[in-house]
């Protein structure tokens, strides 16, 4: 193994306990991880399994907050490796055009129903993208005039983020500054020590503010693990991308996530249903108008969706 690749995480890094249970071990250089490595990181760079020597793909389970974790991951420097290297930005930029007008139609609707909550105009307000990738959600709110800034490891997304008009910052410059509202969108789930992480971005949150975070959902993660099918197309039921190896570092409970935001003084709201029905979008066709009508509802009663807009109210 070549020195210093791979972190040992002995302990549960939402909690720190260190009462955990082994659900799944294999040599990331070994039948089945390498072949499933191979294969998912082929159309996107391709991943140099020469660093991964030696190391191990060990998800647990900690016995005190729920949280599955993996053990060996990424020292920063292989992870800037893997996010600019093994996951090639030139192919990802041209996958991402595939996203569908809706998609920005639904990064709208999000973005007024958030100020309405706040209860400020756009030129009043700071917005704040932890992990924006290229930016795009911060663009469609700098569209309606908000203040927008965005924090990034990968450089060409930083790149493209400033040449689009987005004020970037570094990571320790975070908690000088006092946002309105903090997206972290499909950040935590990739992030070693997301207990530090979350209470340092809170330091950057006013009293009053939001922070919305969103990780991978599975309501059936104890039988995925069961089966550990490495077979499984991402989005199938038994697919294994919410526990993916190297990336998919934490899989939360709702409930786990919940109680680490508790510790960074965060409650859970809910945008009013008539706040998020004034500002609907899509109406398009019947199944579009029945999700509109519907998901609010199925969304303020469901327990285990894992995308939550937090208070800071102490
Ligand atoms: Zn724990």
């Amino acid at each position: 193994m070549i020195k210093n690749n791979i972190i040992n995480r002995n302990f549960c890094p939402v909690c720190k306990v260190e009462d955990n249970i082994i659900l799944y071990e294999c040599l990331f250089t070994e039948y089945p991880v390498k072949e499933y490595l191979t294969r998912f990181y082929s159309t996107q760079g391709g991943v140099e399994l020469n660093y991964l020597e030696n190391a191990k793909y060990i998800l647990c389970k900690c016995n005190n907050c729920d949280l599955v974790y993996q053990k060996e991951i990424l020292s920063e420097a292989l992870m800037e490796r893997l996010y600019e290297n093994w996951i090639n930005p030139v192919l990802v930029f041209e996958a991402q055009k595939m996203l569908p007008i809706s998609h920005y139609a639904s990064w709208a609707q999000e973005i007024f129903q958030i100020m309405s909550y706040i209860k400020k105009i756009p030129s009043e307000i700071r917005f704040f993208d932890f992990g924006m990738g290229w930016g795009k959600w911060l663009l469609v709110a700098k569209a309606f005039g908000c203040n927008v800034f965005g924090c990034e490891l990968s450089e060409s997304r930083i790149q493209y983020a400033e040449s689009n008009g987005i004020t970037m910052i570094s990571y320790d410059e975070i908690s000088e500054q006092q946002f309105d509202f903090i997206n972290a969108s499909q950040v935590f789930e990739h992030i070693s020590c997301p207990t530090e992480t979350l209470q340092y971005l809170v330091k950057a949150l006013k009293f009053g503010g939001l922070i919305k975070i969103s990780v991978p959902t599975a309501r059936n993660i104890s039988r995925r693990i069961k089966k550990m099918d490495w077979d499984a197309p991402k989005g199938s039921k038994y697919s294994l991308n919410p526990v993916a190896p190297l990336e998919h570092i934490n899989y939360f409970k709702r409930e786990t996530l919940i109680s680490m935001a508790s510790m960074a003084g965060l409650q859970e709201i809910k945008i009013p249903l008539t706040t998020q029905y004034q500002f609907s979008t899509n109406w398009k066709g019947i199944r579009h108008i029945v999700k509109n009508l519907i998901y609010p509802i199925i969304n303020k009663l469901d327990k285990s969706n894992n995308e939550i807009i937090f208070l800071k109210y102490k």
